[in-house]
């Protein structure tokens, strides 16, 4: 048996090490395993392990870690804790990326021109669309609970 609790600690570990990363799985892998040392499964297993759906809905319900395959099978791999002062989330807030229709507002991997299927639009404490703001849908929660926050202490 994999304890899978612990490569899910150890993936958390390269996300937040990384911030947002966007490489083929066979790299994620490396780094994760890297990070567990002797404790690391083969990579066969790991990979199987992280390749899998399930294994993407509990990195991002418990341990805030978005993870899966982007257009030309490169993976995506998104550290989704947010800020933890109200100075960081208004350093966050106030810059835009680059490409503000092509790239995520939360984790700023650029889609480039598969932007308008990986990404979605921002919407504000009134329901209404963010200008400038796209994510992708594994982003799209920890940018909102950031700019909630942000907007009730403001208010
Ligand atoms: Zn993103």
């Amino acid at each position: 048996m994999m304890n899978t609790a612990l490569i899910n600690r150890h993936v958390a570990a390269v996300a937040i090490q990384f911030g947002a990363y966007a490489t083929p799985l066979e790299s994620i892998v490396k780094y994760v395993a890297m990070s567990m040392g002797d404790d690391a499964p083969d990579m066969a297993r790991l990979l199987n392990y992280l390749a899998k759906a399930e294994t993407h809905d509990e990195l991002a319900a418990n341990y805030e870690v978005g993870l899966w395959c982007g257009p030309g099978r490169i993976w995506r791999l998104v550290s989704l804790s947010t800020p933890p002062t109200l100075e960081a989330i208004e350093h966050r807030l106030n810059s835009y990326p680059d490409s503000v229709s092509t790239q995520c507002a939360w984790c700023l991997i650029d889609e480039k021109n598969h932007y308008a299927t990986e990404l979605i639009k921002v919407f504000d404490l009134h329901n209404k669309p963010i200008h400038r703001r796209v994510v992708h849908r594994q982003c799209f929660k920890p940018f909102t609970v950031m700019l909630q926050q942000y907007e009730r202490v403001k208010k």
